[in-house]
């Protein structure tokens, strides 16, 4: 079916045959780019789509990655009307079965979210799910939820169809054509090699699959994923299958099971995987396997049987061993990489590639063709992984984890155990001689709270460690807490141009006079968010810009693209400086006896330099958890002298659970939380941080927004009962309506109440009751418009101590 002469130039090469590359494809004809080509070094499909069990599942952990599925789930359900070419799409279908409490709640929190989503789930009774499922033994099931809409496709003919679509309308095909290398020129794609010639472009997406981290280096771009052995077994027929099944899914025994050809498919995710040394597979693995590992699967096998009776006398056709890639933490990669302009990825599937090709490939069409994704897909920015992560060794250790996390229970704040301590603060040991509790971010170790006094267990309930958190609030709240926040990005802009530059890319008030501290949106053509930064003038033609931790990467690569014609430099300095926020009533006295009493002078919003302990600091007057202090930036080196200093005058570390818990009471909105690429600052609230006068990127489209009648739609929570746990994405009830989810949820430890950010479709007043759906319990909570805690104006000392000793 493939085409013959290769042209010397396309818009689009897409490179890959597997369900990534041809949902690309497909889509990228459909928005009009019908000169787009397709190369495949073998055949289509050979890579892993052809062997995959193919299970379309649309329930996903947030709404726009379900979104995505469903999406998927509508194209595979009509492709064959569309292309006359069947897709083996079965709707039969899948029951989730949960065989302790906790499974039992974590399938609770997914019928919630379905409710909140649109998608048609239900609880089920034990008896009920035996009954959907007669082979199954159920006398360990404690129950079940039941997905009607959830399917399978032949994936080779879901690709012959997408393609054959595409084709129709002008895209070509080319098998047996390798690429070999990728020509670039300013850090720019120009055009691919191939083993049939060069074609110039002007953009690729890189669908490689498990070959993508080495295709894109042949563009300098990282793309850190690597490919994991995943295994099932297939037997002959057995008894008591008849016809098709739903998928049944028995995630506590680590197991996905569906009859296949009149017998059982029983695939598993295994708690540790096995990975597969890159080079192992080469251009040479066509339509192949690796060998079976009966060892490896055997305790896989033991809960098979325990779950299948039936399986003990069935006749094994194979246990199948195909290779599937990992990213560093389970979700896939999609969008142009920091490293090469028009180079965009959509690889690093982790074995959900079949149910999310068709909305990952309309999505990375839409980004190649529009600039960006249809809606917010931050959780899959192809910019998000710090370098490190794209190290071999970091992936070999990684990869196999998240293969066995595929099952796991969402449980809150869980941490990967593999590939950690890659990036060390400069405070980190003594973090680690406090007893610190640290969390990964963007490779940081980060203190989560500190003082633990017993392992961390985790649970849907209030932590072992809610105290230790209270006691890191309270010392906020009353005496004075160190906050780390040196993992936050940091990016110095300089130069003659460097407030016209910002002036354009920044919503905010960025010409204020050098000394100020300017809290700023960054909005992209849509009037929507990119990012939100705090930005220190230092002078006139300096700024210091500070990001989320994990924004650096995209925000540098944002920043660089808009700084065409601009006489400035951008230079990353997250290394060179750490920052101490030091909070709370005596922060006042603290820095005065650490030789900065002229700090107290300094007003809010406002950045001075002094001494602390004797060295060079920037402190600025903000705080971003609603008690009174400083944000210190010092040079690296320097942190430890004046960490000493400010413990010594009686400053105590807290962690990033008591931040967030404050963050959420002083009703601060987050990236990736309330702010993302489909909120833009009017419905966050925060159109005060933008300049009326425009000239920045999204202004048009803020004031058409406005002119529409956009409204501010994010609000605080506080819930009535002080022992319900929120975590997080739980639908919220006005009556019987869904009007919205929660974004940020903790204990509230000012407020003596569990608290959250909201999201919400509808306006409510202040003092507004709704109720909170957690695994399927109604809790009532209070709305409320603006803060949960707001001192009146920060003060230096509490005036009435309104701590909760809850
Ligand atoms: C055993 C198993 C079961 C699975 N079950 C499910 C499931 O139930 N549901 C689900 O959603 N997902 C499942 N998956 C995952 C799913 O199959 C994959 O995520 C998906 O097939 C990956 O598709 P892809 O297009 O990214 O990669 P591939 O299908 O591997 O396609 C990549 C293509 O790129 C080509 N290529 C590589 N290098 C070059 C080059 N230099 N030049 C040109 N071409 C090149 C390769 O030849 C290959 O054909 C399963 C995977 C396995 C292994």
């Amino acid at each position: 079916m493939a085409d013959s002469n290769l042209p010397s130039h396309a818009s689009v090469v897409v490179i890959g045959g597997g369900i990534m590359g041809c949902s690309t494809l497909y889509h990228l004809a459909k928005m009009g780019v019908t000169d787009a080509i397709l190369v495949e070094r073998n055949k289509l499909t050979s890579g892993t789509t052809w062997h995959s069990a193919a299970q379309v599942r649309a329930l996903r952990h947030s709404r726009n990655l379900t979104r995505m599925i469903q999406y998927s789930v509508d194209l595979y359900a009509q492709l064959e009307a569309e292309t006359g070419q069947s897709v083996g799409w079965i709707q039969k279908g899948s029951l989730s079965i949960a065989t302790n409490p906790d499974r039992l709640i974590h399938i609770r929190r997914q019928e919630a979210l379905a409710h909140a989503y649109g998608i048609e789930v239900r609880s089920i009774s034990a008896a009920e799910a035996q009954e959907r499922w007669p082979l199954m033994n159920a006398e360990d099931v404690l129950g079940a939820v039941w997905s009607p809409d959830d399917g399978r496709v032949s994936p080779s003919d879901v690709c012959a169809a997408l393609v054959k679509a595409a084709r129709g309308l002008g895209a070509r095909l080319f098998e047996n054509t390798g690429v070999t290398g990728i020509l670039t020129e300013n850090g720019r794609i120009r055009g691919v090699e191939t083993s049939r010639g060069t074609i110039m472009c002007d953009a690729v997406a890189l669908c490689a699959g498990l070959w993508s981290r080495e295709v894109g280096a042949m563009a300098g771009a990282e793309v850190p994923l690597l490919a994991c052995e995943h295994f099932y077994l297939l037997t002959k027929p057995v008894e008591g299958i008849t016809g098709n099944m739903p998928t049944l899914s028995d995630h506590d025994s680590h197991l996905y099971i569906r009859d296949d050809s009149g017998g059982l498919l029983v695939g598993c995710f295994e708690p540790m995987g096995k990975p597969i040394d890159p080079g192992r597979l080469d251009a040479d693995f066509e339509f192949q396997l690796l060998p079976e590992d009966w060892d490896h699967f055997e305790p896989m096998m033991l809960n098979a049987l325990h779950r299948l009776p039936a399986l003990e006398t069935a006749e094994v056709k194979m246990l199948l061993n195909g290779p599937e890639s990992f990213t560093p933490d389970g979700t896939f990669m999609l969008g142009e990489t920091a490293e090469t302009r028009g180079l965009f990825l959509g690889c690093g599937m982790n074995s959900v590639g079949i149910a999310s090709g068709g909305g990952a490939g309309m999505n990375l069409a839409h980004c190649i063709v529009h600039g960006h994704t249809a809606y917010d897909l931050g959780e899959a920015d192809a910019k998000r992984f710090a370098p490190v992560f794209n190290s071999l060794d970091h992936l070999m250790d990684r990869a196999p984890e998240i293969l066995g996390t595929h099952y796991d229970i969402a449980y809150p704040g869980k941490q990967m155990t593999t590939a950690r301590g890659l990036r060390k603060l400069p405070l980190h040991a003594a973090y680690v001689a406090e007893h610190a509790e640290f969390g990964q971010f963007y490779g940081w170790e980060r203190p989560l709270f500190f003082r633990r006094n017993s392992d961390v267990i985790p649970t849907f309930f209030r932590p072992a460690y809610f105290d230790q958190i209270r006691d890191e609030v309270r010392a906020a709240h009353e005496a004075a807490a160190i906050f780390d926040a040196s993992p936050f990005g940091k990016i110095e802009v300089t130069g003659p141009d460097a407030e016209a530059f910002l002036l354009k890319t920044c919503a905010g008030h960025m010409a204020r006079a050098p000394g100020s501290v300017i809290y700023s949106a960054v909005l992209n053509e849509r009037g929507t968010y990119e990012s939100d930064l705090t930005a220190q003038r230092i002078a006139e033609d300096h700024y210091r810009l500070f990001t989320g931790t994990a924004a650096i990467k995209r925000d540098l690569a944002w920043f660089r693209r808009h700084a065409e014609g601009y006489d400035v430099t951008l230079t990353d300095s997250t290394e060179d400086y750490a920052v101490l926020g030091l909070m709370g009533p005596d922060a006042a006295r603290i820095v005065a006896d650490c030789g900065a009493p002229e700090l107290n002078d300094l007003n809010y919003f406002r950045v001075g330099p002094a001494h602390i302990a004797g060295k060079h600091v920037r402190a600025a007057r903000m705080s971003y958890v609603g008690e009174a202090g400083w944000e210190i930036t010092c040079k690296s080196e320097n942190a430890r002298t004046i960490y000493a200093a400010l413990t010594a005058a009686g400053a105590r570390p807290a962690g990033l659970y008591a931040q967030t818990s404050m963050r959420i009471e002083k009703g601060f909105c987050a990236m990736g939380h309330e702010l993302d690429g489909d909120t833009t600052p009017i419905q966050a609230g925060l159109m005060f941080a933008t300049r009326t006068s425009g000239g920045f990127v999204g202004f048009e489209a803020l004031q058409e927004r406005r002119a529409q009648g956009a409204r501010p739609r994010i609000l605080s929570l506080t819930f009535d009962d002080p022992d319900a746990v929120p975590i997080g994405h739980e639908p919220i009830y006005l009556g019987k309506d869904i009007i919205g989810q929660t974004t940020s949820c903790a204990f509230g430890h000012r407020v003596g109440k569990p608290v959250a950010l909201a999201h919400v479709s509808k306006p409510l007043e202040t003092g507004q009751k709704v109720r909170v759906d957690v695994a399927r319990t109604l809790f009532d909570a209070t709305a409320t418009i603006g803060p949960l805690f707001d001192p009146k104006g920060l003060r230096m000392k509490p005036k009435t101590p309104a701590f909760s000793e809850r």
